[in-house]
């Protein structure tokens, strides 16, 4: 066979040939803006020049700071287009972890939207950029204490479209992406041209998202995070409709977007849906042109995919992936023979985060190695494959995490007969109680299910006998009361006895990461001595 290297650049050549009259249609500030792909590619192309004018070499990062639109999907492949590399840059971490990636990445110039520059600013002593490119729909630049800044449409408009690198090693990197950081500071990952270029392959794949041409996608994720689960560069493949969201976006500007452009895919973490479902139940939409809704990022509760399901006709596919693998590694899709079940059933196996998609592998080890496949022993969860990542980028942590050819995902899951995994914890997170684990996740799901709870968070707390207890902390929806007793009353029939909490603990609120996931670590140090004292 040929041994031709995976490229990017390839991806965009395909819709630019095949695809030149499809569209993207990005949501800005002051309306809807449309593209053909005929037109990113020329935009992408100038922009690619541009960089190259500005010094930007092969292997030199080269940082986003934007919402989803079509000027950060022609950053997707300007960049590496060039041999650059993409660093997409999580706009909601804290400024010292802005500030940190920046430096860690040594990015040489940023693209920055003009509505973020503020967040940049604030820390633009602390870092060594060479160039601000300044993503705006004004014809003039914005004041800002930034220097060197370029406008970006100008930029273009100066430049002459090139043409892409393509004669690159398929492992050179082509974007890097870091984790938000529970405990120290974010770890950096890299993904190559070959990895992009395999994991989009598999985006399409009819058992997986079947993401294809006559799709029209709504990328809800951001781009910043985990390359919007890569649905950029595989819909540009496709020559896939893309429908790019913008800055500040309510569930109402989603659910008119969806209608109006007849979104057919849309993808996002339980949060935006459940915002989304809130929206339906107000105000009358036409979805009908939806046909799956892709939710993963943390666990998509069964009564969220009953309600799109049942109530509007919306099918719901469950997903799991991290940074470093991608993101899409497991997919919740029933097989053919299991589709005589009970409706109830059927939504409890697709409740789980599925089974692998083709491509990748996975073990689950457990306190006496491999787990059994019964749904019920509980394992760390390992993956390897050719768009999971081998390292952190320049980070003694990786060692903790990629040992043997594996990356330990840190997830507890059990497997079921049929192969499906459930997560039900982060190895940091489960309670080890008098040498059997339960499961936090769990619990929490359990007393979020309570009408009167609006957020639960149970944490291991170190128990003098047990080892560690747990903890449950919960926030009261407003307006509703609810007491400890009545609380316990209702996990009870639904839990093992030494499964309970030790305590229940009322807050106002439970303490965040810059992503909305719950700091346990924060509750953990507070209640620390809750057993000891
Ligand atoms: P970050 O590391 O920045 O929080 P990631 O997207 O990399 O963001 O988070 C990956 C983690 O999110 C996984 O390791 C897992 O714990 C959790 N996760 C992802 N998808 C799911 C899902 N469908 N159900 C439960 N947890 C999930």
């Amino acid at each position: 066979m040929m041994n031709i290297p995976l490229n990017i650049a390839t991806m965009l050549e395909r819709a630019e040939m095949f695809f030149p009259k499809k569209q993207v249609i990005s949501r800005m500030k002051n309306g809807i803006v449309r593209h053909t792909y005929k037109e990113i590619g020329e935009r992408t192309r100038k922009l690619a020049s541009a960089l190259r004018t500005l010094g930007v070499n092969t292997g030199d990062r080269v940082g986003t700071f934007a919402w989803n639109h079509h000027r950060h999907l022609e950053a997707y492949f300007a960049i590496p287009g060039i041999g650059a590399v993409l660093h997409t840059i999580n706009i909601r971490l804290s400024p010292q972890h802005i500030a940190y990636i920046i430096n860690h990445a040594n990015d040489r110039v940023l693209l920055i939207d003009d509505d973020l520059l503020p967040l940049i600013e604030r820390v633009k002593d602390e870092i060594n950029v060479e160039a601000f490119i300044i993503m705006t729909d004004e014809p003039t630049l914005p004041e800002t204490a930034l220097s060197p800044v370029y406008h970006y449409e100008e930029l273009l408009q100066q430049a002459e479209p090139i043409s892409f690198v393509k004669d690159i090693d398929e492992h050179h990197p082509a974007g890097m992406c870091y984790t938000s950081a529970t405990t120290g500071n974010p770890k950096g990952v890299l993904y190559s041209h070959r990895g992009i270029v395999l994991h989009s392959m598999a985006l399409g794949l009819a058992d997986s998202a079947a993401l294809s041409e006559s799709d029209v996608a709504l990328p809800v994720v951001p781009m910043f995070h985990a390359n919007a689960w890569g649905l950029p560069f595989a819909a540009v493949w496709f020559g896939t409709t893309l429908v790019m969201p913008g800055a500040a976006f309510t569930p109402k500007i989603l659910a008119e977007l969806m209608e109006q452009e007849k979104v057919t895919l849309a993808a996002g973490v339980p949060t935006v849906w459940l915002g989304l479902l809130n929206e339906l139940e107000k105000g009358t939409y036409d979805l009908r042109s939806v046909t799956r809704i892709l939710c993963g990022g943390s666990a998509a509760p069964k009564g969220m995919i009953r309600a799109f399901e049942e109530k509007y006709g919306i099918p719901f596919v469950h997903a799991y992936g991290m940074t470093e693998t991608s993101p899409l590694v497991v997919l919740s899709r029933l097989k053919s023979y299991q589709q005589h079940v009970s409706n109830e059933e059927k939504l409890d196996i697709r409740a789980k985060q599925g089974f692998l998609v083709p491509g990748v592998e996975m073990k689950v080890i457990g306190k006496d190695g491999e787990v059994a496949w019964n749904g019920t022993e509980m394992g760390e969860l390992c993956l390897r494959g050719p768009w999971i990542a081998d390292e952190y980028y320049n980070d003694e942590r990786s060692k903790d995490a990629f040992r043997d050819g594996w990356l330990y995902t840190g997830d507890v899951v059990t497997v079921d007969e049929e192969g499906f995994i459930k997560i039900v914890d982060r190895t940091k997170d489960v309670i080890k109680s008098g040498g059997e684990w339960i499961s936090s996740v769990d619990l929490e799901n359990a007393l979020m299910a309570h009408e009167a709870v609006f957020e639960a968070a149970v944490v291991a707390v170190p128990h003098p006998q047990w080892q560690e207890r747990p903890i449950a902390c919960v926030v009261v929806k407003e307006g509703k009361h609810v007491t400890k007793e009545e609380l316990y009353d209702f996990l009870r029939p639904q839990f093992a006895k030494w499964w309970l909490p030790d305590e229940i603990v009322f807050m106002n609120e439970i303490p965040k990461t810059s992503v909305g996931k719950f700091l346990k670590m924060k509750l953990r140090e507070q209640l620390r001595d809750y057993f000891t004292n």
